[in-house]
């Protein structure tokens, strides 16, 4: 089969390799239809490895020859055991991770924190393999009891941003948001556009979306309900007051990151609110204790637990979300080249880039 392989850190080459072979019970092969690329790619690409980085908290060097991708979808084409035959030909997206269901992590209902994790799309947890499993190739191993049956109306392109959509309801899940209340994101990529939309779903009734960019802004703006920021003519606080009537919010999502962004957002927090930080990084930052007084709350957010990828799958078969606008091009796998300098040239155009397959027959 046809596949993208990361050879070694900025080094990725189209060629054939055998298929994935199924080993377990539940192993099942997928023809891919759809796999997006995402910001974590490009960080695998560079040869960072941004799953270690926020689930074990350090850096874990990553084994040449993976095969990049885990925000897919496709057609079942393979399966592995009779139990599983009734997925033949079924239309699914591929959930990319799988935990191990017996550490003390897993056990206490934190499995999106757990060490052992398998992950499709990049080395986490396989043994030695001559190709690590990945959505950029024409077929790809994925989990029986892990697939999102999709229905007829949803497009694979959507289903395959499940997963994305899911750290958007993860990191909702984090943070105390009334229905009624205000969400400020800070940083209006695909993952924080995701946070948006699943705040404005569960009840916010004002959500603020802040990015210098002006195709970011422009793809927020599309979507009813969210108001485009931005921070290089407006501080978030007089946004704030513009758009909810105050200068305070009952939760920041913060997929920057920075210093910046936390002392200018962590003092716009309401009591018994929540500063969610998406993009933890080694930087020190001033805190006055008085500022997460009246239980205000700084956390983090990690991947997505098993019931947010299904909470996923239903908003996106509902319609309750958007995410197909966040696609603004669609590539076939030839064009890898092309598709990683649309991102990594910051383009202005580029936004969510999809590798999409022949329909699958
Ligand atoms: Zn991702
Ligand atoms: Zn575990």
């Amino acid at each position: 089969m046809k596949a993208i392989i990361l050879r070694r850190p900025r080094c990725l080459e189209l060629t054939d390799i055998p298929l994935p072979r199924l080993t377990e019970e539940h192993h099942v092969l997928v023809k891919v239809a759809a796999c997006g690329i995402c910001g974590s790619d490009l960080r695998y690409y560079a040869g960072e490895n941004p799953w270690a980085l926020h689930t074990l908290g350090r850096h874990i060097p990553n084994p040449p020859d993976m095969i990049l991708g885990h925000e897919l979808s496709g057609v079942v084409v393979q399966v592995n055991s009779a139990r599983y035959e009734h997925l033949l030909g079924q239309r699914v997206g591929v959930q990319a991770f799988r935990t191990c269901g017996r550490c003390a992590l897993c056990l206490s209902g934190h499995e999106n924190l757990c060490r052992e994790t398998l992950h499709i799309g990049h080395a986490q947890g396989w043994r030695d393999m001559p190709f690590y499993p990945g959505g950029y190739a024409e077929y790809c191993l994925a989990w029986a009891d892990l697939l999102h049956p999709m229905a007829p109306h949803v497009a694979f392109e959507a289903e395959a941003m499940r997963d994305i959509l899911g750290v958007g309801v993860h990191a909702v899940g984090r943070a105390d948001l009334p229905a009624g209340g205000t969400a400020l994101c800070i940083g209006g990529g695909p993952a924080g556009l995701s946070i948006a939309q699943v705040a404005l779903a569960r009840g916010a009734a004002h959500v603020l979306v802040s990015d210098p960019s002006p195709l970011a802004r422009q793809i927020i703006g599309r979507h009813p309900g969210l108001a485009a920021v931005d921070p290089t003519q407006e501080s978030l606080a007089a946004a704030l007051r513009r758009v909810a009537g105050q200068a305070e919010c009952h939760a920041v999502f913060d997929t920057v990151g920075s210093a910046a962004t936390f002392e200018e957002a962590l003092p716009l927090l309401a009591a018994a609110g929540t500063y969610v930080n998406l993009a933890v990084q080694s930087l020190s930052a001033p805190l006055d204790m008085q500022a997460i007084g009246s239980e205000r709350r700084i956390t983090t957010s990690s991947n997505a637990f098993y019931r947010d990828e299904r909470e996923a799958h239903r908003l996106i078969e509902t319609g309750a979300v958007d995410v197909v606008s966040m696609i603004t091009h669609r590539l076939p796998l030839e064009r890898y080249a092309e598709a990683f300098d649309l991102l990594l040239a910051g383009s202005r155009e580029a936004y969510k880039v999809v590798f999409q397959m022949d329909e699958p027959t």
